[in-house]
């Protein structure tokens, strides 16, 4: 299997005053393509700092982050943020959806921004797969959750990342539709041989994932499951 993201050695440290906080412990991760991984752990133990290094966000105070085997983390912003809009999907808690673009209008922003075409059979399969396509020239606060989050996905995968990042994104859902969410997430993950690393505080959806880790104080500990 290959390596889609990788840190090696990253620590991260903040100072307040005269103390330094070690937000990350020296932490060694790697997510596989086909892989969806979960991150657990209590408010303030690192989940964010964890997340943020790995997308380029934040620089570690020792150590990298490679992203399909090239360095990343070591990167100038801009040579960064390029990478990041073409190899990383964001899905975040609220969504990552702009209130004032269509969901259609959402996933031709890339284009517009990278200036490229628009691959009109993808986003249509994507429509189609991830059930939004009567929701396409809908704006998202028309939206239920659920709908949203579908949408937020569909958004994720149209420019075809390697990696997809997601944050709590069953926050604001019933069981069932963040059952459904999920599933689709990890269905996705699989056929299109992403890696897909979701920070999560609901144990339900653990079972849908392919390795939980666990965060406390600053250190990443793979939970081993029966
Ligand atoms: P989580 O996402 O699990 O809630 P965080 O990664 O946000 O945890 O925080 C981990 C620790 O690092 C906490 O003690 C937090 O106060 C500290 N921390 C995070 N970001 C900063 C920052 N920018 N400045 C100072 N301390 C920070």
């Amino acid at each position: 299997m290959k390596p889609l993201i990788e840190m090696i050695g990253v620590t991260k440290d903040f100072i307040q005053g005269d103390n330094i906080i070690r937000a990350l412990k020296e932490t060694n991760f790697t997510a596989y393509e086909g892989e969806l991984i979960a991150i657990v752990g209590p408010s303030g133990s690192g989940k964010s700092t964890f997340l943020t290094i790995l997308g380029g966000l934040q620089k570690p105070t020792t150590g990298r982050v490679l992203l399909n085997g090239k360095p990343f983390s070591d990167l100038d912003v801009q040579e960064k943020s390029k990478i990041r809009l073409d190899s990383i999907g964001f899905i975040l808690q609220a969504s990552n959806l702009i209130p004032f673009l269509t969901i259609k209008e959402q996933m031709i922003l890339y284009n517009k921004i990278t200036k490229t075409k628009i691959n009109q059979s993808w986003m249509n399969e994507l429509f189609l797969k991830l059930d939004v396509e009567k929701l396409k020239n809908k704006y998202p606060n028309s939206l239920s959750g659920g709908e949203r989050q579908r949408a937020a996905i569909a958004k994720a995968l149209y420019h075809q990342p390697s990696v997809i990042f997601a944050d709590e994104p069953t926050a604001s859902l019933d069981t069932k539709k963040a059952y459904e969410v999920v599933k689709l997430l990890a269905k996705e993950t699989k056929e299109q041989k992403k890696a897909t690393i979701m920070v999560t505080h609901d144990e339900r959806m653990l079972e849908f994932c392919d390795k939980v880790y666990e965060i406390t104080d600053g250190v990443l500990t793979e939970r081993q499951r029966t």
